[in-house]
């Protein structure tokens, strides 16, 4: 399975960070050994000084697809989760000076964060939903996917074109303002509206 991970999505986040706003979704891909194991704390790797928290809503594939036409892209999945993006923005940095790919930044192991996962009809509206990151009890990021640059039909119909879509798969769809660097005993915890979908602590 992969991790198809959508970069530059809100626009607060974009301003942080000082990006152009893309004309297309900015469109990298983990490999599956990012996956941190469950229960398993995140280990700062040896190759970083400068890793950031990203939390994202992810969205799991349930029907294999490809060239989906946005009106149908509802039927491609049925679970909503969230979950971490970790970036070595250090790496990252030095890596998009010289316009090279970002996958040593960003598809390290243990840098793809998945929590537990909720049908999406247990939420009023997919396009409404309310998430945030705490670090140490404290919120660092807060979002809601009403102010997605593309929203979850249009980012499964952009990426579909380029990728075949397979059940198990996960987007993650990119992360609102507030991203920061972690440090080794921080708990990071995630939440969509009221409800914990993980808890990590990192080393
Ligand atoms: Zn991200």
């Amino acid at each position: 399975m992969k991790l198809i991970c959508i970069g530059r999505n809100y626009t607060d986040h974009i301003e942080e960070l000082q990006n152009e706003r893309p004309l297309d979704p900015v469109v990298f891909i983990k490999p599956d050994t990012s996956i941190l194991l469950k229960k398993q704390p995140f280990f700062i790797p040896d190759f970083s000084n400068d890793i950031h928290h990203e939390v994202e809503i992810l969205i799991k594939i349930n029907k294999v697809g490809k060239y989906i036409d946005k009106k149908f892209a509802h039927k491609y999945y049925n679970e909503i989760g969230l979950g971490i993006d970790f970036t070595a923005r250090d790496l990252q940095s030095k890596l998009k000076e010289k316009g090279l790919p970002w996958e040593k930044a960003k598809g390290f192991d243990g840098s793809a964060v998945i929590g537990k996962w909720i049908a999406k009809d247990t939420l009023d509206d997919v396009n409404q939903i309310d998430f945030r990151l705490e670090k140490n009890g404290d919120i660092v990021q807060k979002g809601n996917t009403r102010y997605m640059l593309w929203k979850i039909d249009e980012i499964i119909e952009y990426v579909s074109k380029y990728f075949t879509l397979k059940i198990g798969d996960v987007i993650f769809t990119g992360t609102p303002a507030g991203v920061g660097v972690v440090k080794s005993d921080d708990i990071l915890t995630g939440y969509i509206e009221d409800q914990q979908f993980f808890s990590i602590k990192v080393k």
